[in-house]
């Protein structure tokens, strides 16, 4: 089997990964925060363990400003809801995923509005759109910082020093980008940053974070949770803690996820992240160069020629005339595993123009190889054949 289909989540995962599933549920199998017997107060210490590297990887100085979330999208929910106002106006770019753009439409009800900025040319170009739309109730920018389409890199550190200027708050969407990009909170001005455990981190699925920005730093966040619960202190209150992290971690954690997700960071500063973009990046040139030499292909390749924002190993594609489901199918049979359609990223198709049924698209992980890319390339050229 080939797996390319890394972007909407790696694998396979370092051994050290399941090696932590199976330890936290065999020897911290209570319930973390809740008592202080052994195996609640193992579980915890994963999660301290956790939030210590996370802060500390993405450059926030306070452990509790991590919240352990299920993914990025309830991440990007408690940070898009609780820092926009009623009434105010946000910007995003035009390479979203729906879990940026739905909860942003979605704060329609309480008169936020929006606008989309282009994120295609050089960062003076993006930086320039984003000028351009800026209003005096402009409370946001929200954005991701790698397209899940096409890999193209936004200039979050240009966007984070204006936001920075302008007083804007600055969200980002690391989804695609957190364990394979370098991000510093601190020096990119990022009031909060969401991560998904089970991508670049090469975490299991059912966890995420939203790390709050350490200016935050009363560890006290003045706006509501968007889930009410047990949170295990201040159990009198009928209201949820003011303290983070527990204001927004409500109910129990999934800990297996979190020791994954631990032990994949690990992994990925073991082996360095310099050494993975550049792996992925060799093996997306490698097959760009390859599908290019194909007329029969149509490459969505968005423009950027900033050095610095080299992006990640994704490459949309389709064969011309031909539904990029029956593409993937094909690639399926064969035992290679690519998705197809429009990837939860409207805005994205639009922008690079992949027409009505989307794109394909491949993904790397640090575990792909070259003689895969070939023999994908040899699958491509037999299912155009095969018309
Ligand atoms: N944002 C981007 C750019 C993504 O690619 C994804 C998932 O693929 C998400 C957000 C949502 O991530 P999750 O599935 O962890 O909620």
């Amino acid at each position: 089997m080939i797996y390319f289909d890394n972007a909407a989540t790696t694998y396979p995962k370092p051994r050290a990964v399941y090696d932590a599933v199976l330890r936290a549920m065999t020897e911290a199998g209570g319930n973390p925060g809740r008592s202080a017997h052994r195996l609640s107060m193992a579980a915890a210490d994963i999660i301290y363990d956790c939030r210590c590297e996370l802060a500390e990887f993405f450059g926030c100085s306070v452990p509790e400003n991590v919240v352990f979330t299920y993914n990025t999208t309830y991440a990007l929910n408690i940070a898009i809801k609780g820092l926009v106002s009623r009434g105010d106006h946000v910007l995003i770019s035009n390479f979203e995923h729906n879990s940026v753009l739905r909860p942003v439409a979605a704060l329609a009800s309480r008169n936020v509005t929006y606008s989309v900025f282009d994120a295609r040319g050089s960062t003076v170009e993006v930086l320039n759109s984003i000028k351009s739309l800026v209003r005096r109730n402009t409370s946001a920018i929200i954005c991701t910082h790698v397209s899940n389409v096409c890999g193209l890199e936004l200039p979050i550190a240009e966007i984070g020093e204006y936001c920075a200027s302008r007083h804007i708050a600055f969200i980002v969407d690391a989804a695609q980008s957190a364990g394979v990009r370098p991000i510093d909170m601190r020096a990119y001005n990022i009031d909060a940053l969401c991560i998904p455990g089970h991508k670049s981190l090469y975490g299991i699925t059912g966890c995420g974070a939203v790390i709050f920005n350490e200016k935050y730093r009363e560890s006290y966040i003045p706006f509501s949770p968007i889930i009410e619960g047990g949170s295990g202190v201040d159990s009198l209150n009928i209201g949820m803690p003011s303290l983070l992290p527990e204001r927004f971690e409500a109910g129990t954690l999934c800990v297996p996820a979190i020791a994954a997700l631990l032990a994949g960071m690990r992994e990925v500063r073991r082996v360095g992240i310099d050494k993975i973009a550049q792996h992925e990046l060799k093996l997306k040139a490698k097959l760009c160069e390859l599908l290019s030499e194909m007329p029969e292909v149509e490459l969505y390749l968005p423009s950027c020629d900033d050095e610095s924002r080299p992006g990640t190993g994704v490459v949309a594609f389709n064969i011309k005339g031909k539904p990029s489901s029956d593409i993937a199918d094909a690639f399926a049979k064969r035992g290679i595993c690519v998705r197809s359609g429009f990837h939860c990223a409207p805005l994205a198709h639009k922008a690079l123009g992949t027409g009505p049924d989307g794109a394909v698209r491949v993904s790397f992980s640090m575990y792909s190889s070259e003689n895969e890319v070939r023999a994908f390339a040899t699958a491509l050229h037999e299912i155009i054949a095969e018309g």
